[in-house]
């Protein structure tokens, strides 16, 4: 069992616990009154919970809401400071904690009467925004096939919208950028027959570009036609997401089924390692990053281990989530994973990523709620890197500027 002074000492160990474990409100907390999100039903199937600031400056997404939250030896409570609150464990003070911010937009509805929140929402500090109907695995007929994680069919029309214009969207992310500071603007669609929705996402990128040069990622299945990737990387996108959730292939199989009769894993792991190989074309000046995500807890950790080593020998970064059985999903009732079956995991990722190299920790003021990243999972590790991470240093500061000039370039041009 993990220390309490352990998770006070390692602020990556409370995250990955906490989404574990998840978290119960003292009746002392006022979270939204004290300026704190709202829990929504997030989409894809890992966002529920409550959005927190841990020591560090990791942002995190806790699960408050499902049965297994409700067993927690974790407590959040107000402290006598005006917005402070504090995390216990069984009784015991671990860490001061924030609540992650919420912005005044959050309040507003667009010109055409929506809830701004319906359009979009802030995951940490970046804004995502799930573009488009429903995915069809849940309407698939005989029988859905959803994955049985996914809540995404749960939530539609509950928190989202299910039309969202153009002009709406762009609203929102102006919105985002002026009052919350966001540099980072994340899409995320589930399966339409024809292989649609990347020709759904362009004219959002190329507005998003053109009007506000902020950076852009796209997470949808990975398109039949893989030419389509060059053009999106021609047009400036810079991230590409593949979520192919399971390495094991009889898992991947059983949970998501959807994926593996439309798609398989082999066309998953293909999407990965061709969009990987694209860094190197392209317009220099656009960061290009190729993910592979998958759901740690849903298999063994020697196969989400292998998956981590595969995805970074092809120049790719996992996204490793933690599996969050959510209520009324078709695993609500599985346990979540135990911490410290998933330790050897996340610091498998961070020491995966350094040895290949590969450019992590480099977007500015991008903060993660939904997974823990490769370089917060540093103090999992008793490796080091100083050359390579003097190197990322370096790196970052450049881009970091770079962006910074160009966002005043693309103010001044509009
Ligand atoms: S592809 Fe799977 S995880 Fe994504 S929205 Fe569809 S059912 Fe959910």
């Amino acid at each position: 069992m993990l220390s309490t002074a352990d998770l006070r000492t390692h602020p990556a160990l409370l995250k990955l616990d906490l989404y574990c474990q998840g978290l119960r409100l003292d009746p002392s907390c006022l979270v939204e009154e004290d300026g704190g999100r709202k829990v929504l039903r997030t989409r894809a199937g890992l966002g529920s919970g409550l959005e927190l600031i841990l020591p560090g400056g990791l942002w995190t997404n806790v699960p408050v809401t499902e049965p297994f939250a409700a067993r927690s030896p974790y407590t959040l409570h107000r402290t006598g400071v005006p917005g402070g609150y504090s995390l216990r464990r069984d009784g015991e003070a671990v860490a001061a904690v924030e609540l992650s911010p919420r912005p005044e937009w959050y309040d507003r509805t667009t010109s055409t009467g929506k809830p701004m929140t319906r359009i979009g929402t802030l995951q940490g500090t970046y804004l995502g925004i799930y573009q488009a109907k429903v995915c069809e695995y849940w309407t698939a007929k005989p029988e859905k096939v959803n994955c049985k994680f996914c809540s995404v069919g749960l939530n539609l029309g509950i928190d989202d919208a299910d039309e969202k214009s153009l002009d709406e969207v762009m609203e929102v992310v102006r919105a985002a950028r002026d009052e919350s500071g966001i540099t980072y603007v994340d899409f995320n669609t589930g399966h339409y027959a024809g292989d649609t929705y990347l020709d759904l996402l362009l004219p959002f990128v190329e507005r998003i570009k053109r009007e506000l040069g902020l950076l852009v990622g796209l997470q949808t299945p990975p398109h039949r036609d893989l030419k389509n990737y060059d053009y999106l990387r021609e047009v400036g996108v810079n991230r590409v997401s593949f979520c192919f959730e399971i390495y094991d292939r009889q898992r991947f199989e059983e949970i998501c089924p959807g994926k593996h009769a439309e798609y398989g894993l082999d066309h998953y792991l293909e999407a990965v390692r061709y969009c990987a190989a694209l860094g190197k074309k392209g317009p220099r000046w656009e960061p290009w990053v190729t993910n592979g995500e998958i759901i740690a807890g849903l298999e063994p950790p020697e196969s989400s281990i292998a998956a981590i080593d595969w995805i970074t020998s092809v120049g790719a970064i996992p996204t490793v989530c933690v599996f969050r059985p959510l209520s009324g999903t078709d695993l609500a009732d599985l346990e979540p994973p135990e911490t410290e079956e998933l330790i050897p995991v996340f610091r498998r990722l961070y020491e995966a990523c350094m040895e290949r190299g590969l450019p992590i920790g480099l977007a500015p003021n991008v903060h993660v709620s939904l997974v823990l990243l490769p370089e917060e999972c540093r103090s999992l590790s008793p490796r080091r890197y100083p050359l390579k991470s003097l190197k990322l240093k370096a790196m970052g500061s450049l881009f970091g500027r770079a962006f910074e000039r160009r966002l005043e370039r693309t103010a001044a041009a509009a």
